[in-house]
């Protein structure tokens, strides 16, 4: 590792974190940003690239995280449902530039969070694991042997594979995808469609049916996508993140009895710790291990 500072940047649908990995490998927030439906991304990056110049005038590298399609050779995002605006943006090259010409290394947001586990040791750097990200949408990223598995680019968009032909619409334009059934939205609609998880899980933890029924109908949808993934796989196991792993003990038994009753693989899933800093704390784990 270079001797000056590596740097992590998670950049979501609403907020961009901002923050620096010391010497010494610990961590500290340096600002969030707000990245709204409306902010064009060359004024995001360049306020991303004065907050790191503001205390860093010669950053070692720059890591970032983006929820969407990321082409990490290029630095390129070419899809994401959350950022619009941001389809089709050099978003390395973008930031390079503000920064001066430090080195930017982007990535998958899920790659990145997974990177921070790997760091972290929390996911092991021996054998094969599936990390999944449950939140607004489903994201996914393979880990072989401590490293991330890409295929031919994009490997890991679990979400997206079909599990119901001709199902419910997804934002990338398909239909019957996996986090259409497993994510967010997907939970709310099994409860009213218009209450917030959080409260969904506070009252399926104080006994209401209709809340534990919808987690329970929200964890077979889940551990029937899981299934799919070992049977091609055959993973030594699973982590969770994302909003909806805090809330894993209330679906976990219906998702385990899905799983089991489709593969023979054996149920291994741990929650990994996700802070609003995860994110960022990968991405700048990413850019330390590029220099
Ligand atoms: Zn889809």
């Amino acid at each position: 590792m270079s001797s000056r500072n590596c740097w992590g940047v998670d950049i979501g649908g609403s907020t961009a974190v901002v923050g620096r990995m010391d010497r010494d490998g610990s961590f500290r927030l340096a600002d969030v940003l707000d990245t709204g439906p409306c902010r064009q991304p060359g004024d995001v990056l360049k306020s991303i690239a004065e907050v790191i110049r503001r205390s860093d005038p010669s950053p070692a590298a720059v890591g970032v995280g983006v929820a969407g399609l990321v082409d990490p050779g290029r630095g390129f995002l070419s899809f994401s449902p959350n950022l619009p605006l941001w389809n089709g943006t050099h978003i390395s090259t973008m930031l390079s530039r503000f920064l001066g010409g430090a080195p930017v290394f982007v990535d998958n947001d899920c790659n990145v969070f997974a990177i921070g586990g790997l760091h972290r040791g929390d996911i092991p750097a021996e054998g094969l694991w599936l990390f999944i990200t449950l939140g607004t949408g489903i994201g996914g990223a393979i880990i072989s042997d401590g490293r991330l598995t890409y295929g031919t680019g994009t490997a890991g968009e679990f979400g997206h594979m079909t599990i119901r032909e001709g199902g419910r619409m997804c934002t990338c334009g398909l239909r019957g995808c996996w986090e259409r059934y497993a994510a967010r939205e997907a939970l709310m609609s099994y409860y009213d469609r218009r209450t917030e998880p959080k409260m969904i899980a506070t009252r399926a933890r104080k006994g209401d049916a209709k809340a534990i029924a919808a987690f329970s109908e929200y964890g077979r949808w889940l551990g029937r996508g899981m299934a799919n993934l070992a049977k091609c796989l055959a993973p030594r196991g699973f982590f969770l993140g994302g909003g909806l792993s805090g809330c894993y003990r209330l679906y976990r038994k219906h998702a385990r009895q899905e799983y089991e009753s489709r593969c023979p693989n054996a149920w291994n899933v741990s929650v990994l710790d996700d802070t609003s800093t995860a994110g960022a704390f990968g991405a700048a784990a990413m850019a330390s291990g590029k220099c």
